[in-house]
């Protein structure tokens, strides 16, 4: 019978970030420099504020600058922009992010281009993005390249495995099937039109889950011994009416399916941030 794994992302994503924290310092030390991530929000979605706030939080738990930009609702998105050329031209800052969903006045495209792709941490960038999708050497976005991270320490090699990508979005799906293929695996990307996901899931030696459907992909449809990653993240409200956090993947009826699957909360979920650090350390170096 095999014996499922819990992939401990919390404790990964702690191990890198007291990793991060070894390298910055090295970095003023001998180069007299310190990464520096911008944060900007716009309007008081209290979610992102959340985040927010963890991001400035661990950035300068890990010993970097954090500038933080919380700007009105009503802001234009030509004073957006200015305040973007602003950061891209401060030697202080290495990453910018600006934090997603903006108001619907502001373009988001249009903002996400205007960071100078050497600072664009977030990976969004229309330079980044065609960088990971011709193979290329760019920023990747941060949950993606966690999602990653924790599958080759669980896999090792990843050439010549199956694997299957649940959504096709630009900040998840997408950049995840690029990065899976330039480990050499065979990538299959699903969405809402697939017709059948519980036949491709059973040639999968990989599952990587980002949907937005609380407990949608059943063990039943995984091959035996599919490593299975969880991207989601829904809030759903119980019987007793308590809210809780459950993934986009069915965990219990994985038992002993899956060789290893992610929990949600304390899976992809903590590498995110992390990976946010790593690239803003790998921007400062490269400056
Ligand atoms: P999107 O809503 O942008 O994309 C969802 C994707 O799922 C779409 O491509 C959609 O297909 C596809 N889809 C919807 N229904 C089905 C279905 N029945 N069968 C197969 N595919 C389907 O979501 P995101 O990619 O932004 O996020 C996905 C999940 O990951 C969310 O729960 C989100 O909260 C979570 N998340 C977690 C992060 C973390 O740090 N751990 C970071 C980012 C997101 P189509 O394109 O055809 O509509």
């Amino acid at each position: 019978m095999t014996h499922t794994k819990i992939i401990d992302g919390k404790a990964f994503a702690e191990n890198l970030r007291a990793d991060i924290k070894k390298r910055v310092e090295k970095l003023k030390q001998e180069k007299g420099v310190t990464p520096g991530l911008a944060v900007v929000l716009v309007g008081n979605d209290p979610a992102s504020e959340v985040y927010v706030r963890n991001k400035g939080k661990q950035t300068i738990e890990a010993g970097m600058r954090s500038f933080e930009y919380h700007l009105p609702e009503t802001t234009s998105e030509v004073e957006l922009l200015k305040k973007i050329d602003e950061l891209n031209d401060n030697q202080q800052v290495h990453g910018i992010l600006v934090q997603l969903p903006l108001p619907k006045h502001i373009n988001e495209a249009a903002v996400i281009n205007a960071i100078t792709p050497e600072k664009d941490v977030d990976g969004f960038n229309i330079t980044n993005v065609g960088k990971l999708a011709t193979g290329s050497d760019g920023f990747v976005p941060c949950t993606p390249l966690g999602c990653l991270m924790l599958l080759k320490d669980v896999v090792g090699d990843l050439s010549g495995k199956h694997a299957v990508v649940v959504g096709r979005s630009n900040i998840v799906g997408k950049p995840m099937a690029n990065l899976l293929l330039k480990e050499s695996c065979t990538v299959t990307i699903a969405h809402s039109k697939t017709t059948d996901l519980p036949a491709l899931l059973k040639n999968a030696d990989i599952v990587v889950a980002a949907v937005g459907r609380p407990n949608m992909v059943k063990g039943e449809w995984l091959k035996k011994g599919a490593v299975v990653i969880d991207v989601g993240i829904n809030r759903i409200t119980s019987e007793d009416g308590k809210t809780r956090l459950v993934g986009d993947v069915d965990t219990n009826s994985c038992k002993d399916i899956a060789s290893a699957i992610t929990p949600v909360p304390g899976g992809v979920g903590p590498m995110t941030i992390a990976c946010l650090l790593e690239n803003t350390y790998r921007a400062c170096v490269k400056s």
